[in-house]
Formats: structure tokens, sequence, C-alpha cells
């Protein structure tokens, strides 16, 4: 009857699984090397769960040679979104994840494909047809309405929901039934014939989790809907074989429905791939750990880091962090290297939850951005600007020069500054250069009064030149100091602080907030280098005009 029904429900079916076999035939690998797929959703969103996703296949796949494809999995019309997938491609790339293989954006790479799930109908029908013949499947006519009905009695019972065992009745229908049923054209949904039981265990390997228990499925699941196309389980199983992915990355909201995809590779005859499954991405609210959310955490989407103007390379480090808890410490032992030469393992990685915190993105971003140059750095700022800022880009493209001298100063040396984090950031940290939205933010320090503050001005105007060295104008700074009833000795101040209104940091700070508006920054007299004597000046007579 088998055949007889796998004809009845796929007659225009003409391809074989030995065809398609063929035309997908195993790769021909060295034995380390894996294939592993990334398979979005083009739903319009995509998000820092991705990305992890990614960097994990691309590391399983690069690290020995082998290959990682782009999957475009969009059986879901309702949810797709139009320029998603460039989208995906873009941000992925941004981030330095690119694929040998699938959906790019110049067309499709491989012989495996195609690689949108929505192009794939045929194989899956055959594959369907496939196991039908076997007597793995068979058509369902229950209606949502009925499922519902099904569902309220098992909760009442308290037996688990689902289609399975006394409940599946449309297991039992004969043949003429069901030809009854299509010729009154009833839709269908072709079901697993499921053959397992949840009372029996079997130990199964996970790459990051190590061996787990997972129950045998029962569940008779739709695996083609009524129109035909696939549920995920089914694309799954069918894609992944057919287009000879050897290690299969996804998240943990997988692992319910894994006795499923066992079932189905088994019943196929098919070897199933490696499994990874991946912890959330959490974060620590109020004490309590959770997971991100779309729609609560702005800092799940890519868009949030790229409108930033995170570098690519300090997202990636921190996720490396976040994906091995041995990185950091290769880190320190290899500053140089590229987080490539590490050897990444999948046993090491969380199963527990990964717990992702902005403030250890943002100091890993200073480590990152403390070993690059200022014209790498600006160079990209360049780029972040044309597209997220236009007003910073007029900025940028107005004092690039000067930039890069700011930026420089105190990067170098045994203790370099560590204070840029990602675009915006360094647009603010330079901002007190510009007289274009230049502001006083910070007030005088407590112990100088507006009246000290004038007449320390005034003694600095009157001894600036722009040709002293460092140590020439730190002197200009001390004699000011001492000549206006502060002192430059900081041990005489500590012993007898009553003698003198404030010490030398006092007098400096409020020179830099007179220059700067702030009453900290860089090196002053290296700002001042590039800043030029004119515009100190002026900066200063400004201040004093909102001192009078
Ligand atoms: N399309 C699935 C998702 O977005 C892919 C899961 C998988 O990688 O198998 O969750």
């Amino acid at each position: 009857m088998s055949k007889e029904l796998a004809q009845l429900l796929f007659p225009n079916v003409d391809k074989t699984i030995e065809y398609y076999e063929d035309l997908y035939p195993e790769r021909n690998l060295d034995k380390k090397a894996k294939v592993t797929r990334l398979g979005p959703s083009p739903t319009g969103f995509i998000h820092l769960g991705n990305l992890y996703g990614a960097l994990v296949d691309e590391r399983i796949a690069h690290l020995n040679d082998g290959t990682m494809l782009l999957r475009i999995e969009d059986t879901d019309d309702k949810r797709k979104v139009e320029g998603s997938e460039e989208l995906i491609i873009r941000s992925l790339k941004f981030f330095g994840i690119e694929f040998d293989e699938g959906v790019s954006l110049d067309g499709e790479k491989g012989i495996y494909g195609p690689y949108r799930q929505s192009d794939r109908k045929e194989i899956y029908q055959t594959a369907a047809k496939y196991l039908t013949e076997k007597g793995f499947t068979y058509p369902s006519f229950v209606s949502e309405e009925e499922m519902a009905i099904i569902r309220e009695e098992q909760e009442k019972a308290g037996v688990n929901t689902g289609y399975y065992g006394k409940w599946a009745t449309d297991r039992n229908l004969s043949l003429e039934e069901i030809r009854a049923n299509l010729d009154a054209g009833k839709p269908w949904t072709l079901r697993l014939k499921s053959g397992g039981d949840p009372e029996v265990a079997m130990k199964f390997k996970d790459g990051i989790r190590g061996e787990i228990n997972v129950r045998q499925n029962n569940l008779d699941v739709v695996i083609l809907k009524q129109n035909g196309i696939p549920t995920y389980h089914f694309a799954h199983v069918v894609d992944d074989h057919f287009m000879r992915v050897t290690d299969v990355v996804r998240g943990e909201e997988w692992l319910s429905t894994l006795p499923i995809h066992l079932e189905l590779f088994f019943l196929m005859g098919w070897t199933r791939p490696n499994y990874n499954h991946t912890a959330h991405l959490m974060k620590v609210e109020d004490d309590k750990k959770r997971k991100l959310s779309k729609r609560k955490d702005p800092e799940l989407s890519l868009e949030y880091y790229m409108k930033d103007g995170y570098f690519p390379e300090a997202v990636t480090e921190y996720l490396m962090t976040l994906m091995n808890s041995n990185y950091e410490e290769w880190r320190m032992k290899n500053p140089d290297k590229s987080y490539r030469e590490f050897a990444f393992k999948t046993k090491n990685m969380s199963s527990s939850g990964a717990l992702f915190d902005l403030n250890k993105l943002n100091d890993i971003s200073k480590d990152v951005l403390v070993k690059m140059s200022e014209d790498q750095i600006l160079d990209f700022m360049m780029a972040w600007s044309e597209k997220f800022d236009k007003d910073a880009n007029q900025l940028l493209v107005k004092y690039r020069d000067d930039l890069s001298r700011l930026l420089a100063i105190g990067r170098s040396g045994k203790k370099p500054r560590k204070d840029l984090v990602n675009c915006s950031q360094i647009m603010d940290f330079v901002s007190y250069y510009f007289d274009e939205d230049f502001k006083y933010v910070d007030n005088l320090p407590e112990r100088v009064s507006k009246e000290d503050a004038r007449v320390i001005l005034r003694a600095y105007i009157d001894t600036y030149n722009q040709d002293d060295t460092n140590e020439a104008w730190f002197e200009k700074v001390k004699t000011i100091t001492d000549t206006n009833g502060f002192t430059s000795n900081n041990k005489a101040f500590k012993n007898e602080p009553e003698l003198y209104k404030g010490n030398i940091t006092d007098v400096s700070t409020a020179i830099r907030v007179a220059v700067v508006g702030r009453q900290q920054s860089p090196d002053l007299w290296s700002i001042q280098q590039v800043m030029g004597r004119d515009r100190v000046l002026a900066r200063i007579e400004k201040y004093l005009e909102t001192l009078a």
C-alpha cells in the first residue's frame, strides 16, 4: 500500500532519491575538514545571536580548510521581508564573515544548490515521496480546529500534547478513505509515522554539551504543510543531507525537537551531521540573568553596533571571548595574532548561557583599538560617518590630519591611553577640538575661584609661546601656580594645605577647562600643538568672557 499511497500523493514527482544522491555527491574533502551552514530566515532582522552562530560556523569550517555555506530558510512566506538577504550578507561581511558557498550578492555559488529553500520544493517532495514509499508517512486531514480540540483534551488528561498514539487517528486511514478525502478536495499535510518510544532514552553527543540523554520521538509531526512546503524539521534533514553538511550549529531552542530530526535521519537512511547546540545569549538585569530579547534590548540587533560605529574587530574579539573561556588567556599570551590562529573548540563553549555584557565589549574594544594606527581608525570612521553620521563626516573630512595627530596623543609608549571605544564615542571624545560644536562641559575645579581663574588665564595668555617645548610650557604653568597663591610642590601642599589656595593640578585643570572645555583630556600641551596658537588663545579669551 505504501507505494500506491506515494503515487497517489505525489503523482507528479518523477525524480528519485538516487537521482539527488548522484546530483549532490559526497564532498571530496579532507577527513578533518568540516562543512557548516548558516540558515537564517529572511525576516528583516539580523542579530547578535546570528553573528555568534555564524562565527562558530566560520571557525569550525575554516580552522580545517572546510566550507561554510549560506542557505536562506524562506519557507515561511508570512515572515519574509524584502531586502533581508542583502542585510544578512552585508552585515555578516561587515563583521568579517564571508561564505564560501550558497546565496551571495551576485548569485548562488556552489553545486549543492539551490540554496534558497523556496527553490527546493521538488527535492523535498521527492524525499517525502521516498519516505512515504517506505511506509513512514501518511496524509493527515485534521484541521487546525480539530487539533485545538485534541490539545484541549490532552491538557485535561494531563498528557503530552501533539499528534501521536491513539490521538493520531489519521494514521489508520485506509487507502480508500484517503482517496475519498483527496477526491473531496480536503487539504492535507504529510505527517511522519513515528516509530519511536519516548520511554527509551538514547545517549547523544553534542559538540558543545557533550553527552546528553535524548528521548525517542513519538510525535507524528507534520513534515509537509498543506501547500507542499516542508516544515523546519524536514527541510533541515533534507537540506543538511543533500548539501553534505557535516556540522550543524544552531540555537539551543532546537534541542527539544532534536529527537524528531534524529528519527527523520534514521528513517531516511542517512548519516546525521554532528550537532552543536549553542547557548542563548543572556544579560544580567536587576541581578537576574535573562535571554537577550529583540523587544527589550536594542543591543541584540547588529545594526546597533554598526550605527554606533563599533569596529568589527572589537565585536569579533569579544564574541571569541564569549565562545571559548580560554580565549582571553590565549590573547594575553598572543597579543598580536589574529583570532583565526586560536584553536577554537566547540567543546569549550558554554552550554548554560553566554553572558553578554556591553561594558566588557567596550573594554575589549579599547584593547583592540589601542593596537590600531590612527589612520586605520580614521579610515574606518570615515566609512562609518558616510553611512551613519553626516555631521561627523563633515568634521572628519575637514579635520582629518589634525585628528590623526590628536588621536596619537598618549597612545604610544609603555602605558598607552585606552580610551577609544567606537566611532560615536570617539567623535564625542575629540569634540572639544571642533569649534563647530565646542562647549564648555565642565566647571572650574573647586579650589579655583572665578577671580583666580581670571588671573591665572591672563598670565597664561601673556606668557604663552607656541614654540615652547612641553617642559618649558610646564615650567611656565608652575610659575603661574607659585606666584598666585597655589603651589607646585605637592608634598608641601599635602603637609600644609591651609597655606595654599590649591595645587598645580587645580591650576592646570583651570587652564584645561578654558582650552578644551573639560577637566580631563589627553596631554594639553600636545593638544595645543595641534590646535595652534590662535585657536588656543581665542578659546581662553572666550572663556574669560564667561567669567566676567
Ligand atoms: N532558520 C532557522 C532559524 O533561523 C535555522 C536553524 C538552524 O540553523 O538549523 O532558527
